[in-house]
């Protein structure tokens, strides 16, 4: 049955990537991000946890790598011409292709290397595909490393090769397995865990980057602690292409002359987990300024990206506010939330009046979210963040 759902997607094309955006924890920007398989049927996303163990069984696997590889030649360029930044793309390999003689091949045909070209992809290998065959695979790797890919491990820590690998494999990133961040608020033992592992890849000259990262706690921690990149819904899920190119205007640009708000260390509640999720949505709220002042007629497409971006922002950051609040019983959880509801409702005006298609009308209720904005930043926000300091 599953290979069914395999077939019937090989033959209509119905793949697609997704992008996940990993954040540099150094300088607030996207740098990198994940590809991610979806089948695209009629009934939603089908996701790789439904079909990829199968294919790797069948050896379908093979022939989905491949168009993989192909898409992510098509998609990179879209990538950087759209969003005009040089973004490092990753990407999963199975280690049944990956330990198979043609896969150098596969690969080497599909990206039709140029060195430029294919430095900004990182192929995530896991533990398990380098240990069948160590000689052969450190060959794999030195080829692809001569044509300019950075190898990351992924799923660090769970394998059994964990020290193996770094020891002698050509690699540059490892991707801590999402287990062990999610131990991070509770298990001592992890905790100790992930600070040696980060002190090793320090000493090593590798970049560490967290996976699975979903709560304020864990970006603290790991802000605090020296991690490099963190990818997790924290941030954001995998996204479309094209949603994940606004995303990546609207985060990447918030220092640029030109930027409507201008995030300064005013706005800075002090606390990285928070001020990180507020400079997204400044960076949001310039693009949709930007997109609403270039507009004659409101052509609704672009205004209405990202407004839904924002939308959706807004929400994800609302949602681990309020959590935090309430598991640390801050007094003005009540109020903090009803003001949170008043810029929902804001939001809502906002978007019927997108539907209307009045100018006029959007631009003033634009400036009505933005004072609501900054104000809550520079009163609830630093409020709240007093209290939770003084505890
Ligand atoms: P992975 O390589 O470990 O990818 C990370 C998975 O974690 C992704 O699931 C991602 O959506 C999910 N994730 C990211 N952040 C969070 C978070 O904060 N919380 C939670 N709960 N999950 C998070 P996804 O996209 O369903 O992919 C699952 C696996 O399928 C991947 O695990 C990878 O092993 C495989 N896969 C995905 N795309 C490809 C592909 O193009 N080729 C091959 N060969 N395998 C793929
Ligand atoms: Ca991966
Ligand atoms: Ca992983």
């Amino acid at each position: 049955m599953h290979s069914k759902i395999i077939q019937k997607a090989i033959e209509n094309n119905l793949f697609t990537l997704y992008y996940q955006p990993r954040i540099n924890l150094h300088t607030n920007k996207i740098e990198s991000a994940e590809a991610l398989i979806r089948i695209e049927d009629k009934n939603g996303l089908i996701m790789p946890s439904e079909f990829i163990k199968s294919a790797e069984e069948s050896g379908d696997i093979i022939e989905i790598d491949r168009w993989v590889f192909n898409r992510l030649v098509e998609d990179s360029r879209y990538i950087s011409m759209m969003s005009s930044e040089d973004l490092t793309i990753s990407f999963n390999v199975s280690s049944t292709h990956f330990t198979q003689p043609l896969f150098i091949e596969d690969l080497e045909n599909i990206f039709n290397f140029t060195i430029d070209f294919s430095s900004k992809f990182e192929i995530e290998l896991t533990e398990y595909a380098l240990i069948h065959n160590i000689k052969d695979a450190i060959s794999k790797m030195d080829r692809l490393k001569k044509h300019g890919f950075k190898i990351s491990i992924d799923d660090f820590g769970i394998g059994y090769s964990s020290l193996l690998s770094l020891k002698d494999f050509p690699i540059d990133t490892i991707k801590i397995d999402k287990a062990f961040i999610d131990d991070i608020q509770n298990n001592a033992k992890t905790v100790k865990i992930i600070e040696s592992i980060i002190y090793l890849c320090k000493k090593l000259d590798l970049k560490v980057v967290a996976e699975g990262v979903e709560t304020v706690e864990q970006v603290t921690w790991l802000y605090e602690n020296e991690c490099d990149e963190i990818q997790g819904y924290y941030y954001s899920e995998p996204l479309p292409i094209d949603k994940f190119v606004k995303f990546v205007k609207a985060v990447n640009r918030l220092d640029s002359k030109n930027s409507y708000i201008v995030w300064n260390q005013k706005y800075s509640i002090n606390n990285y987990a928070f001020d990180t999720h507020h400079m997204i949505i400044a960076g949001i709220l310039n693009k949709l300024y930007e997109e609403l002042k270039n507009q004659e007629m409101l052509q609704k497409t672009e205004v209405d990206a990202y407004f839904s971006l924002l939308d959706r922002y807004v929400d994800i950051h609302f949602e681990a506010e309020e959590k935090f609040m309430r598991d640390m019983d801050y007094p003005g959880t009540d109020s903090h939330i009803k003001a949170h509801q008043e810029f929902k409702k804001l939001l809502d005006k906002f978007s019927k009046n997108l539907s209307l298609s009045s100018k006029k009308n959007s631009y003033k209720l634009f400036m009505m979210l933005k004072e609501w904005f900054l104000k809550h930043e520079l009163i609830m926000d630093k409020k709240f963040m007093l209290y939770y300091n003084a505890r």
